[in-house]
């Protein structure tokens, strides 16, 4: 059996595992030059009923991703607004070893290959087509593309392109392969009919902050800070993708977190104001590089499935990740796939 996955996000990295585990030929193409996706920008595990579902995934064989997220943690059982006992991996590490993993269990990997289109006969995908015009033939697919970009989604739902980890520009729009496949996408809406969500958080460049306020973030895993009272903004809140931040200590505070960037808990904070708090005067955007003004725009592409993760109206397409519902967390992807 030939698996071909598209994506490699969380959800394409655990399905590649999970059919290799299964005993299938898998094959994963990847539009940029590294997997994992948004999780190189995220950090924060097992928090809530998190802690659970990793467990959860442990014990059931599924495993793998979450002991190599739980090896590159830097803070255990941190509590901020919002979220319990949560854990934070290093941003900045993890990739490497999600990628000698997948590569040790015989996993091919490609990497700046970016699929464009499908071959359909009936309900069943034949191939695939890369950019490149290369044709490859499969006998089941699995889409993990996410459910962001390209940019000109963020240039019409958002502020514009946030120049996030996904990197449209260099490496290329996302393909919804569902839609090519010619099942119609789903879109997640926020208030006033407008669709998307923007992602929730930022990163700032460590040395960028005060040297005691640092220590204090990296000794304790989060800091939160008091916004002034003429800088609060609480109709933010309405653009956040996930509810778990749509709190009103998320308007009235800064939360910082030590992820090896310093995560920032708002989709985007004009630079002027974020200077005026006490240790951040001489802050800057290190993730989306235009993080001053705007974030990604996600949910923008979610396929119609069945609870075997089958894409409605097709035999042999599947999907995970956000591409298959409106998760909003790594775990959540991941357990995803296991279904
Ligand atoms: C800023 C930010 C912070 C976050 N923080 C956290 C957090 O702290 N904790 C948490 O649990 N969750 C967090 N999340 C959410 C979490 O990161 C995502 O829900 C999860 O990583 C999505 O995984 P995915 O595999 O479904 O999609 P993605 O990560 O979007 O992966 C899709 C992959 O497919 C590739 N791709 C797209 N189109 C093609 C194509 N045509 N051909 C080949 N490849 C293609 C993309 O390049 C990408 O690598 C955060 C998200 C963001 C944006």
């Amino acid at each position: 059996m030939k698996v071909i996955i598209i994506g490699g996000g969380w959800a394409g990295c655990a399905a590649a595992i999970t059919a290799k585990k299964a005993g299938a030929q898998v094959i994963l193409y990847e539009k940029t030059d590294m997997l994992i996706g948004l999780g190189n920008v995220g950090g924060i595990m097992r928090n809530n009923g998190r802690y659970t579902a990793a467990e959860e995934l442990i014990n059931l064989g599924a495993g793998d991703l979450i002991k190599i997220t739980d090896s590159h943690t830097r803070h255990k059982n941190i509590n901020f607004p919002g979220h319990e006992h949560a854990w934070l991996y290093d941003v900045n590490l993890v990739e490497p070893s999600v990628r000698n993993h997948l590569q040790s269990m015989g996993i091919e990997l490609h990497f700046m290959t970016r699929v464009v289109d499908v071959e359909k006969q009936n309900n069943e995908i034949i191939g695939i087509y890369l950019s490149d015009e290369t044709y490859i033939k499969g006998d089941v697919f699995i889409e993990t593309t996410g459910s962001t970009g390209p940019m000109g989604n963020c240039l019409r739902y958002g502020n514009g392109c946030s120049m996030c980890i996904l990197r449209c520009p260099a490496f290329g729009p996302r393909v919804s392969i569902s839609a090519r496949a010619g099942v119609e996408d789903l879109q997640g809406e926020r208030e006033d009919d407008v669709y998307g969500a923007f992602s929730g958080s930022c990163k700032l460049c460590k040395e960028s902050l005060d040297k005691g306020l640092l220590k204090e973030i990296e000794e304790k895993g989060s800091v939160v800070l008091k916004v002034p009272p003429e800088d609060i903004n609480i109709d933010k809140l309405k653009l956040k993708v996930c509810q778990q931040y749509a709190l009103r200590e998320f308007a009235e505070n800064i939360v910082l977190l030590d992820t090896g960037h310093i995560k920032l808990m708002t989709p985007f904070y004009p630079l002027d104001k974020l200077r005026k708090i006490h240790g951040l005067e001489n802050a800057r955007f290190i993730d989306p590089y235009a993080g001053g003004k705007t974030n990604s725009i996600r949910y923008l592409s979610v396929a119609p499935r069945n609870d075997d993760m089958k894409v409605k109206g097709l035999d042999n397409l599947f999907c995970a990740g956000e591409k298959s519902g409106l998760f909003v967390g790594h775990t959540d992807d991941r357990y995803s796939k296991l279904q």
